[in-house]
């Protein structure tokens, strides 16, 4: 069956080992938000029909960036040979290859997005840098498989950039890199970061597999790391290694660029990650504490392209996903992402408790539950990815995550009951995701073969404790995990740190606890856009709706401070909170009855119960010590 298939993939296009595709991309010109590219493809004569890719591994959605594919001109043998886009399937374009011609000559472009606002893809090209994912600038045979087509191929840069790519290298030469051959399925698992503010560090000196940190930023300034900030970063590497006891990489390279220009983001790789954060994140502690991108992204190596669920282990880019089992793929890896985090430095224990509190109590007061449950935010996550804010908690989104970090540290506590705390979750990941050393490959897994693997580490009823939570309406979020660590989520009027940070990060201001109102507030009183208000709230029920902008509060022109001075007097007090706000061209007054003052959620400790959070984010790995000298 296999060699079948081969065979047919080298009929259909005439790829043998000895032809394979070249591809040449040229982002000298990423500044203006283009990147140009060339493909030579070995063909035969006949129809062929040429695909660009459409389901983005990490993204788990049909998000190919196919309007910004451009310019697409084709030739062979010196004549210019016509193409025809499918009716039906966008991604798909159809030639006729004349007799004589043995390689198509392809030219086309890939234009970024210039600001995040665009409503598609995020932009992936600033003024001093660039990400360059292969899938952007890639055309291969349909029904043909990545994973057994070579390309061999080559960047340009502006000259006087610098790169960073976990892709192998054959020669570099000036501003030109050429790389070694690869399959199609490597090169789209291996993007390159490059810009004009560069540097490298090395985290994990002298051990091999070698792991560096790539950092392009916006402006020098920004990539000044602090030396505890390395030590962190290489602690990190240290704890993956204490985890899951085996490497499926060759090497690994975290590929980090520093823009308020690109939206934060991060999508996983075998060998690498596409980390994206706000230029401030070395120079601003805070922001550095409370991100675990780097930890998350860097956790899905091994879970999510190591182990991955049968449904998202497809053979192409054009064959659709299944995101069925997302809370485990991100799940597990939200809830290490933030493990990881503590256990390396990178967040202080009580940033951790905060960011878990505010999960817990987003999801506690979630009232989409009662229609939509857990599994079906993951089944329908490609619609989720980029839904609007509009009614989020009606709506719900990619809610397996946050949700998953609730379920698995759940799960954890399990374990480390039923095993007299002889085993935990870290023993799941070692058997499950780690093994024996191997370069990247992907063994696919079924809701079974999960049920199977945490009863090999403690017998219990995983199928139940998994179906409930998937299928469970409601009305509260699972909080077992918490309450079995000895914690109970409260709510006092001190705001939670890991919200704050992200308010000013995000400037989303949160009222969601009090009045049930999130309110965007760019540059502060000249925002108050109301993005949500939570059904059954004192705002809903005061007929306030997202979509209004807040215009005043008792009157008085509104501020942030304004709007929480009056929730604060209002707790004392009989009167409404009265808010004016504007609804298109039209005004109104909103009288809310709340009484319950500023409300934030934390996590108190249970006396007489063991601290399990503490124990779940000790440092497993030997210290790393803190580089001498100056980053
Ligand atoms: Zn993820």
């Amino acid at each position: 069956m296999m060699v079948l298939a081969v065979a047919c993939a080298t009929l259909t296009w005439g790829q043998t080992a000895q032809t394979p595709a070249h591809l040449d991309v040229d982002l000298r010109d990423a500044p203006k938000y283009i990147f140009h590219a060339e493909l030579l493809l070995p063909v035969r004569t006949g129809p062929l029909t040429l695909v660009y890719p459409k389901w983005i591994p990490g993204e788990h959605s049909p998000t190919g960036p196919i309007v910004d594919f451009l310019g697409l001109k084709i030739s062979g043998a010196g004549s210019e040979i016509p193409w025809r886009r499918d009716d039906v399937d966008m991604f798909a374009f159809h030639v006729e290859v004349p007799s004589g011609v043995s390689t198509l000559e392809l030219s086309y472009d890939y234009v970024s997005p210039s600001d995040a606002t665009a409503s598609r893809e995020a932009p992936s090209a600033t003024a001093k840098l660039a990400m360059l994912n292969w899938y952007t600038v890639a055309l291969y045979p349909q029904g043909t498989k990545p994973a057994e087509l070579t390309y061999v191929a080559s960047l340009r840069l502006p000259a006087n950039w610098k790169y960073g790519t976990a892709l192998p290298v054959a020669k570099e030469s000036g501003d030109l890199i050429e790389f070694a051959p690869a399959s199609l399925a490597t090169l789209i698992d291996s993007p390159v970061v490059a810009g004009a503010y560069f540097r490298d560090i090395d985290l994990s000196p002298g051990q091999s597999p070698p792991h560096s940190l790539h950092i392009a930023a916006d402006g020098a300034g920004a990539l000044q790391v602090k030396p505890a900030q390395v030590q962190h970063l290489r602690q990190l590497v240290a704890e993956s290694g204490a985890l899951f006891g085996a490497r499926h990489y060759r090497r690994y390279d975290f590929l980090l660029t520093l823009s308020d220009r690109m939206p934060p983001d991060g999508v996983e790789h075998h060998e690498s990650s596409d980390d994206r954060t706000e230029e401030a994140y070395f120079l601003d502690p805070e922001l550095f504490e409370s991100s675990d991108l780097l930890a998350h992204e860097f956790t899905h190596s091994w879970n999510g392209k190591y182990r991955r669920p049968v449904g998202l282990a497809t053979p192409d880019y054009q064959t659709p996903m299944k995101g069925d089992l997302l809370w485990v793929y991100e799940g597990l890896t939200q809830y290490y992402g933030v493990v990881l985090s503590a256990r390396s430095g990178i967040a202080p224990l009580g940033l951790f408790r905060e960011s878990l509190a505010s999960v817990a109590a987003y999801l506690n007061d979630r009232p989409g539950r009662t229609w939509r449950n857990l599994q079906d935010t993951a089944t329908s996550a490609q619609i989720l990815y980029g839904a609007p804010l509009e009614y989020a908690s009606w709506r719900q989104g990619i809610d397996y995550y946050d949700e998953g970090t609730l379920i698995w540290l759940e799960a954890d506590t399990i374990i480390r009951k039923e095993s007299n705390g002889k085993k935990s979750l870290d023993d799941f990941c070692r058997t499950f995701e780690g093994g024996e050393n191997t370069p990247p490959k992907i063994v696919p897994y079924t809701f079974e073969d999960v049920v199977a693997g945490m009863n090999a580490v403690a017998a219990y009823d995983w199928r139940t404790f998994f179906s409930t939570r998937l299928q469970s309406h409601g009305p509260n979020a699972p909080l077992g995990g918490i309450e079995n660590s000895g914690w109970k989520l409260v709510f006092t009027d001190t705001p939670n740190e890991f919200e704050h940070i992200n308010e000013l990060a995000n400037q989303e201001l949160e009222f969601q606890y009090s009045l049930g109102l999130l309110i965007h507030a760019p540059g502060g009183e000249d925002g108050g856009h109301i993005v949500d208000v939570i059904p059954g709230s004192a705002a809903a029920e005061a007929g306030v709706a997202p979509g209004m902008r807040l215009v005043a509060v008792n009157g008085r022109k509104w501020t942030p401070d304004i709007l929480r001075d009056a929730i604060a007097r209002a707790k004392n007090g009989s009167g409404a909170i009265e808010l004016l706000a504007e609804n298109g061209e039209y005004y109104q007054s909103y009288r809310v009855d709340y009484h319950g003052g500023e409300r934030y959620p934390h996590l108190e400790p249970v006396n007489g119960k063991t601290d399990l959070l503490a124990e779940i984010t000790k440092m497993k790995a030997p210290p790393v010590a803190l580089p001498a000298g100056d980053y």
